[in-house]
Order: structure tokens, then sequence, then C-alpha cells
């Protein structure tokens, strides 16, 4: 089994359901309110120890309750925290208040999430040398993302960077990553042409394969994915499942794909697994809570 690093962002998702959101000056009841453990880099990983993978989280939290908590339930779902380091600054969080008519707002906080620094990934590079896969996304400085990339490069590893939230990359990011795992939103960012069909996925995936990454996989919600490399084209459904939230999909997915390279599947086999491993996540409210353990991925068949 190939051991895999996540470097990336720890967030606590404060949620509340509300009939309506406030306006400004007003108070309101809520009807629930619930804390549950998030964060792009931190959701990934926890889909990658869920399903048995050898996972190392690098990270930062607070030093307030908030950020222990993170660490405990991460280490219950199987990664390893060990070199997750507490900052002055507090634990990310994200805001999120969700009305009845569906409607979300959120605001993010990225805290401790900022002060993952190059020296940090430097103090941490044995762990970045000792594994075969790293991972990594934008919720934390992009100086990180573009250095972490390029020293596991440099090791001769496979990197896989998931471009979100959406912002525009510079070329040494691009070219330093094996695999790019972008959603339509941001593969139109990242290329800087407008994705609206098939042909103009294939046409802005063309752009970055130009820049030396060897393929990408665009995640297109309920319609599944694409890969697309220099020799091939392919799209692969998603799975019909009854959804409810579809927070976390695209986390679920990557780390249900990176799950499946690491244990040794085809590519097309790693594919269809975090294909199901989204699919039964947008099954569940919340991020971390709603992605599902090794043995529920192997017995899901689709509805
Ligand atoms: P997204 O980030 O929205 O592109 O979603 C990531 C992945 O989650 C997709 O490639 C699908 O495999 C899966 N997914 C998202 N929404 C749904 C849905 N409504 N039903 C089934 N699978 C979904």
């Amino acid at each position: 089994m190939k051991k895999i690093v996540v470097v990336g962002s720890i967030n606590m998702d404060l949620v509340t359901i509300c009939e309506r959101a406030p306006r400004g000056g007003e108070t309101l009841l809520g009807k629930k309110f619930m804390q549950i453990p998030g964060g792009k880099g931190a959701n990934q990983a926890v889909a990658m120890g869920k399903m048995k993978s050898p996972v190392s989280m690098l990270g930062k939290i607070g030093k307030e309750g908030m950020g222990n908590i993170l660490l405990d339930s991460m280490k219950k779902d199987g990664v390893d925290v060990s070199n997750i380091e507490y900052c002055d600054e507090a634990t990310g969080i994200a805001k999120i208040i969700v009305e009845d008519n569906g409607q979300n707002r959120i605001i993010v906080v990225p805290g401790a999430n900022y002060e993952v620094d190059n020296s940090y990934i430097d103090r941490h590079l044995d762990t970045i040398k000792n594994c075969d896969i790293l991972v990594t996304q934008l919720e934390i400085p992009m100086e990180t993302v573009k250095y972490s990339l390029k020293k596991a490069k440099e090791f001769g590893k496979t990197t896989i960077l998931n471009p979100a939230p959406a912002n525009k990359l510079d070329e040494e990011i691009i070219s330093n990553s094996d695999y790019i795992i972008p959603n339509e939103t941001e593969l139109e960012i990242l290329s800087g042409i407008p994705v609206t069909d098939e042909e103009s996925v294939i046409n802005a995936a063309n752009i970055l394969l130009d820049k030396g990454v060897k393929g990408l996989i665009v995640t297109l919600g309920s319609k599944g994915c694409m890969f697309i490399s220099k020799t091939e084209k392919r799209s692969f459904p998603a799975y019909k499942v009854k959804a409810i939230d579809t927070t976390a999909a695209g986390d679920s997915f990557i780390g249900g794909f990176v799950n499946g390279l690491a244990s040794g599947l085809t590519f097309e086999e790693a594919i269809d697994r975090g294909t199901k491993v989204a699919a039964i996540s947008v099954t569940r409210i919340g991020a971390q809570t709603s992605i599902p353990t090794l043995e529920e991925v192997l017995n899901f068949k689709g509805e």
C-alpha cells in the first residue's frame, strides 16, 4: 500500500440551520446548530484514512479546544496527525448559515491554515520523502502549495493538486502537478476559457496538458467526471443516488481516487472508487460526517 501525505487545511464547520438569515441589526432564533469537522485538506485525508490508506496530514491548528476536537476526530478516522502543529492563530472555521429554502451563506476564516508556511514544510520534509503520493489544495498559502509540490517532485513523488477554492495558478505549480482535479468552475479559471460542454472541457484541459500536467480529472457534479490526458479522453458517469447534501463531494471523490491509486487499482478502477465514495457522501449531511468507510464503499452498488 502506497503512503500518502496531504498538505492542506483543517477547519471546523459551524453550521446553523434557520428559517431565514437575520438582517443587519436583527436577532433571530435558529433551529439547529452543528459543529462538523471540515477543511478540504482534512476532508480528503479523512476519506483516505477511512478507507485504510496510510495517510499523514500536514497542517496547523489553534491552541483552543476546537483544534483538539479536530485532531482527535482525524485520528479516529485513521489519519496520522503527529506532524500537525499548534500555532497562535485560531483554528480555521467556516461559519455556515443554511436557510429553509436551501440557500447557504458561508464565511471562511482561514486562521491557522494561513500559518502553514515554507518553514513548516521544511520541518516535515522527511514525511514528504517517506510518502509516495502528495495531495494538496488551495486553502493554505499559495506559496506553500508551490513549495510543497516542488519539493515532492524533487523527491520523485506523484503529485496531485485539487485547485479549490478556484484561483489562478502560476506555471510552476501547474508543471509540478502530475494530476490536477478541478471542477468546471475551477477549470474555467485555470484555463481562462469558458467551460460549458464536453468540447470546452477538453479544450481547457489541453491548455494545462501543454504546461506539463500528465492528466486531469474534471469533476462534473451529478454528471460524473472526465479524465483527459494527451492520449486519452474518457467520461465516467456518476452513480444515481438521492443527493441531499453535496458538501465535500469533491473531497470524497479525491480521497477515494487517491486511495484507489495507493491500493494498486488501475487508473479506471481508482476513478470508479472515487465516484462511489462521492456518491455515498452526497446522500449524507456534512463534510467528514458524510464520508463512508472502505466496507461501505466495497458494498456499494448504486441505486
Ligand atoms: P463536484 O465537486 O460537484 O464536481 O462533485 C464531485 C463528484 O461527486 C462528481 O464527480 C460525482 O462523482 C459526485 N457527485 C456530485 N454530485 C452528485 C450527485 N448529485 N449524485 C451522484 N454523485 C454526485
